[in-house]
């Protein structure tokens, strides 16, 4: 096998004093080039419109030698990533890693590798060809739907990177009809996205038909938020602000709205009520926190281990509510968690209640409803003192009660300023919707076809 590069050559590394002049020379040369670098670093991007983005490609495109300048069309994938693509369009090995080199530095492309799909396109001299490749003049990707990047070759041989962002504008789009094979399905052929089918079922979590795809003839009316371009090309499509179903198992509609001083988002029904809690975070009400979940030393055994949960303080005896519907999985007795039940809800979740001093007379298989007594507060198990240990799991892992995203089951009617706020969003959307007769829209205004409208 022939390799490309010949032996390393052989290099006297010894200080001899008639060379001097030649080390001042060299420092002196590479100081000015660190220097230059230093000045010439690229500049924050400044914010473009697509309109000034497209132009400027325009006007880099038409400053190229035309006679000599070819440019080829690539694409990055699971097999070959961007300077592989370089090379394969006819770039050399250093070319295409001083390009893809000073492309990441923008941070906007990944830092180990692009994405599979990102497209390149590569400008090259062909008056200047060595040994079978170009000389890469410039690289054109889009690592986003929003920025463009062009990494051009200076005259000492590096590339500059500029970054073209496009402006966005907020628009709707509105889905609504009937499902025929899965709401996902019915929601991308309108525009949408699959996520969109997920966020709509997370309202409807009793309804394990949705969360399963949905029924045949099942009505749904959605409306999401779209980026656009200012010339109104579409660019790409953002999350629910509205979702109302009418299927075989549940029904409603739900407006997005977040609250300025939560700032959380969440969906209100139209009076302004937060869609019901799935799972409290505080199944003995608002105590105080002894020990958070994550990593810790245990009190104990002085290890460092995962707390799987969250300890909230409170008097032995202290009534444990069930923190959402389910049904119980366990009631038992371990060395860890002394007394403790598993309770197993809807969607694959599961809570956890330890250290009771007892239980409330319930038995594994018995359902249980949000806020019922499962128990009390104790110190069993491996426990320092009186405290409930709830652990939260997710199809078998452990997520943080604290940070899950829940929703609240907050009332907005009985908070003036926040209600009028709430209302206005509304009339936006139900104007988006063409809904002119209330909560209706589950009867005869519904459109069975696809329908977009924009403000
Ligand atoms: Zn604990």
């Amino acid at each position: 096998m022939k390799t490309r590069h010949p032996g390393p050559a052989k290099v006297d590394r010894s200080f001899r004093p008639d060379r001097a002049l030649e080390w001042a020379m060299g420092a002196f040369v590479l100081f000015g080039m660190l220097a230059l670098f230093i000045f010439v670093r690229p500049q924050p991007p400044a914010e473009l419109t697509s309109a000034n983005a497209a132009q400027a490609m325009l006007d880099f495109r038409e400053n190229l030698p035309t006679a000599s300048t070819a440019s080829r069309i690539g694409q990055v994938t699971a097999g070959a990533a961007a300077a592989d693509v370089l090379e394969v369009l006819g770039a050399s090995a250093e070319d295409a890693e001083a390009a893809v080199a000073a492309l990441r530095q923008t941070g906007l492309v990944d830092r180990k590798r692009m994405r599979p799909g990102t497209a390149l396109t590569a400008y090259f001299d062909e008056s200047a060809m060595q040994d079978d490749t170009s000389r890469l003049i410039a690289v054109s990707i889009k690592p986003d739907a929003r920025n463009t990047l062009l990494a051009t070759r200076q005259a000492d041989d590096r590339f500059f990177v500029s970054v073209l962002t496009a402006r966005m504008m907020t628009s709707h789009r509105r889905v609504a009809g009937e499902i025929e094979t899965t709401l996902a399905a019915a929601l991308t052929e309108g525009g949408g996205k699959p996520g969109h089918a997920t966020s709509l079922a997370a309202l409807f979590p009793d309804d394990a038909a949705l969360a399963a795809g949905g029924l045949r003839g099942d009505r749904f009316d959605a409306v999401f938020e779209i980026a656009e371009d200012e010339r109104g090309n579409f660019i790409e499509n953002g999350d629910l602000v509205f979702a109302a179903f009418n299927g075989t198992n549940s029904h409603g509609s739900w407006y997005r709205y977040t609250p300025g001083d939560s700032g959380r988002t969440e969906f209100f029904d139209a009076n302004g009520v937060a869609a019901q809690p799935f799972l409290t975070r505080f199944p003995i009400g608002r105590v105080p926190i002894n020990s958070g979940f994550g990593q810790r030393y245990h009190p104990l055994t002085g290890y460092l281990h995962l707390h799987t949960g969250v300890d909230y303080r409170a008097p032995a005896g202290t009534p444990i509510q069930a923190a959402g519907d389910g049904v119980i999985a366990f009631i038992g007795f371990n060395d860890g968690y002394g007394k403790h039940v598993r309770i197993s809800h809807k969607r694959g979740f599961e809570t956890l209640y330890a250290h009771m001093s007892k239980s409330a007379g319930l038995a594994a298989g018995d359902a249980v409803k949000a806020g019922d007594i499962i128990g009390y507060v104790g110190d069993t198990g491996s426990a320092t003192g009186a405290h409930l240990h709830y652990e939260i799991r997710r199809n078998g892992r452990y997520v943080n009660p604290m940070t899950l995203e829940l929703p609240s089951g907050r009332n907005l009617a009985s908070e003036p300023e926040e209600y009028a706020a709430f209302l206005k969003q509304k009339a936006m959307i139900d104007a988006l919707r063409g809904a002119t007769v209330p909560d209706s829209l589950m009867a005869a205004t519904l459109l069975p076809v696809v329908h977009t409208s924009s403000p």
